[in-house]
C-alpha cells in the first residue's frame, strides 16, 4: 500500500537543536549503545503494525529501566522535545509512529517478569514483557493472562495496556482495563510515580482506568501490574457451519439471549474462509457461507451442560454441520483457521486494510448486509473475520494497490464501514485504537466539547502535549487554548506543521 512518508522532512532549525541537545545529553548519560542515531537503525522503527505511515524517529533510546525512561522524558521535557513510546510495533492504527523531530522510547528490552504472586493473583512485570510469556510464566501455577490479541505471541504488556487490547476471550473475561491493578508511570514531567497496586479499586478518581487506553498520550508506563486468571478445569470448542452470515449472527445472539456467556464467539465469512483454507487447509466445511468458532470454559459440570445448550441453538439457528473438537488438536484446527485469517488473506490480495469498528451485536446481520452492498457497489470485496459475541468488526478491505483508484476505492470502503457502525450506534475503534490513522475520525463520534474534555484530562498530565503528540485528537490542540469557535485558521496549520481534518 502507498505509504505517507514523511522520512526526511526538513527538521525546524530549533526544533533540530532541541533535539540534538537532547541527543547529547542522553548519550552522556545513558551511553552511545542505548542512544541510536544512526539513519539505517532508527529507519528499523520507522512504523507499526501499520505500514502505511513510516516517519523516521529523530533519534531512538533503548531503555533497559525504569531510570532510563525518566532520563530520556525529563531531557524531553527540559528542552521542549516530543517523545512516543514503543513496544513491540505491532499496532495497527500508528500508535507508536514515531516523530521525526522527537524521541522514540524503545521498551523491548525491559522484559522481566519481577513477581508472581501465585496466592494473590496478581505479577508485578516489565512493560516489554510479551504477553504470550506471562501466561507461559503462569501456567505452572495453575493461572494465565486473560487479554489475549491475536498478536499475543510478539506485542507487549506496555503496548496491551496503552492500547487497552482485548482479545477472542475478552467476551467473557473483558479487555485489559479489567485486567490491571497498578501501573508505574513516567510522567511527561519525567517524574515517576506508581499508581494503583496490588489491592483492587483503590480510592480517589480513577487514574487506571484514564491510562489504560491512553496510547502513550499520558506517560510512559515503566511496570505494570496485572491479575492473573485461573486456567479452566475444562474447556470445549465447536465449529458451526451456517449457509449464510444471518443465519450465523442469529445464533449469536440465540446463544447470549440463552444467558451462556462463552469465552469466544468468533465469526468468519465465506471469503475469510477461502483465505484461511488456501493457507493453512483448516478443512472448514464445504459451502459455509459462514462459521463460528465457539469456545466453553470452566468447571466441567456447567460447561457439559451449557455446551449441550449451544450445539442446540446453533442448529435451530440454521447450522448445517456441527464440528465437537474431541482434542486439543482438533480445537488447535479449529482454531488455525481462525488465527490465520488475517495473514491468510495476503494469499488472495496484494493489498488490504484491516478495518477496525464495534456495534452492538443486534445489529450485526444489518451492518454485514451493508458491508457487501458497499464493498459490490465500490467493486471490491471486503471479507470478514471478527469477535462477533461482543460486535468487536475485522473487516479486511482487500484491494490492488498497483491499479489506478484501487486505495482510494478501498480507503472510501473502509471509511464508509465506520459509518456505518456509527449509524448502529457503535464505535470507531473495537481494540486497535485510535492512534495516527483514525484522529481524522473522531469528530464523527465525538462533538468539539467531548473533544475538549479529553484535550483537558491530556492536559492535566502533559501540559506541553510532548507525549505522543498527533495520535488521538484531530488536531494538535495547545493545553492553554480555550475551547470554543475559532475564527480564522489554527495557528498550527498555519505555520504548516499541522493537519486540520
Ligand atoms: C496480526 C495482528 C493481530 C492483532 N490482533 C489484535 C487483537 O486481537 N486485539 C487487539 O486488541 N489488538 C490486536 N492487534 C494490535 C496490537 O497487537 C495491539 O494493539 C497491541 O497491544 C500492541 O502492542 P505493542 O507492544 O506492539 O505496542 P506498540 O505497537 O509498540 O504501541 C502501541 C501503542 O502503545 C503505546 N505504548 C507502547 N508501550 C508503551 C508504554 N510502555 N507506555 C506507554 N505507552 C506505550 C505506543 O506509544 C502506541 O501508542 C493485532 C496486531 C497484529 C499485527
Amino acid at each position: 500500500m502507498p505509504g505517507r512518508t514523511s522520512d526526511q522532512a526538513p527538521a525546524a532549525p530549533a526544533a533540530g537543536a532541541a533535539l540534538a541537545a537532547v541527543t547529547a545529553g542522553l548519550t552522556a548519560v545513558l551511553g552511545g549503545d542505548r542512544v541510536v542515531t544512526d539513519h539505517a537503525r532508527r529507519r528499523t522503527y520507522e512504523c507499526d503494525g501499520l505500514a502505511a505511515y513510516r516517519v523516521v524517529p529523530g533519534v531512538v533510546v533503548l531503555a533497559r529501566d525504569a531510570a532510563d525512561v525518566a532520563a530520556t522524558v525529563r531531557a524531553c521535557a527540559a528542552h521542549g522535545v516530543p517523545f512516543v513510546a514503543r513496544g513491540s510495533g505491532t499496532g495497527l492504527s500508528g500508535g507508536a509512529l514515531p516523530h521525526s523531530e522527537g524521541v522514540l522510547v524503545v521498551m523491548s528490552q525491559m522484559r522481566d517478569i519481577r513477581e508472581i504472586d501465585a496466592d494473590a493473583q496478581r505479577a508485578v512485570v516489565d512493560p516489554g514483557v510479551i504477553n504470550l510469556q506471562l501466561t507461559a510464566a503462569t501456567s505452572p501455577d495453575g493461572h494465565y493472562f486473560a487479554p489475549d490479541p491475536s498478536s499475543q505471541s510478539v506485542c507487549s504488556i506496555g503496548g496491551n495496556v496503552a492500547e487497552n487490547s482485548g482479545g477472542a476471550h475478552c467476551l467473557k473475561y473483558g479487555f485489559t482495563t479489567n485486567h490491571v491493578t497498578g501501573l508505574d508511570l513516567v510522567t511527561p514531567a519525567g517524574e515517576q510515580v506508581e499508581i494503583g497496586g496490588k489491592a483492587p479499586d483503590p480510592p480517589g478518581y480513577d487514574l487506571l482506568g484514564a491510562l489504560v487506553g491512553s496510547e502513550g498520550t499520558l506517560g510512559v508506563v515503566t511496570s505494570a501490574t496485572v491479575r492473573l486468571t485461573r486456567l479452566p478445569q475444562e474447556v470445549r470448542t465447536l465449529l458451526a457451519a451456517f449457509r449464510t452470515i444471518d443465519d450465523a449472527g442469529a445464533a449469536t445472539s440465540a446463544i447470549i439471549a440463552a444467558g451462556v456467556i462463552p469465552a469466544a464467539i468468533e465469526m468468519m465469512d465465506a471469503l475469510s474462509i477461502e483465505a484461511a483454507e488456501e493457507a493453512v487447509h483448516c478443512g472448514y466445511p464445504d459451502g459455509a457461507g459462514a462459521v463460528l468458532v465457539v469456545e466453553l470454559d470452566g468447571h466441567s459440570a456447567d460447561v457439559a451442560g451449557e455446551f449441550d445448550d449451544v450445539v442446540r441453538l446453533c442448529e435451530a439457528s440454521g447450522a448445517f454441520e456441527v464440528r465437537v473438537a474431541a482434542d486439543d488438536a482438533e480445537r488447535a484446527l479449529i482454531w488455525k483457521g481462525r488465527k490465520s485469517a488475517f495473514a491468510a488473506v495476503g494469499r488472495i490480495s496484494p493489498d488490504y486494510i484491516v478495518q477496525d469498528g464495534v456495534i452492538p451485536r443486534t445489529a450485526l446481520p444489518q451492518v454485514l448486509r451493508r458491508i457487501t452492498e458497499l464493498g459490490d457497489a465500490a467493486g471490491v470485496r471486503v471479507a470478514n473475520v471478527f469477535h462477533a459475541g461482543d460486535g468487536n468488526l475485522h473487516p479486511l478491505v482487500l484491494f490492488d494497490g498497483s491499479q489506478d483508484g484501487a486505495v482510494e476505492r478501498a480507503e472510501g470502503v473502509a471509511g464508509g464501514i465506520l459509518d456505518l457502525c456509527l449509524e448502529h450506534g457503535g464505535s470507531i475503534t473495537g481494540e486497535h485504537g485510535v492512534g495516527a490513522d483514525k484522529a481524522k475520525h473522531m469528530p464523527r463520534m465525538f462533538t468539539a466539547d467531548d473533544l475538549a474534555v479529553m484535550q483537558a484530562v491530556r492536559c492535566a498530565f502533559d501540559p506541553e502535549t510532548l507525549a505522543n503528540p498527533g495520535k488521538i485528537f484531530p488536531t494538535p490542540r495547545l493545553c492553554g487554548e480555550r475551547p470554543g469557535r475559532r475564527q480564522g485558521e489554527h495557528p498550527l496549520s498555519e505555520a504548516g506543521v499541522a493537519e486540520v481534518f
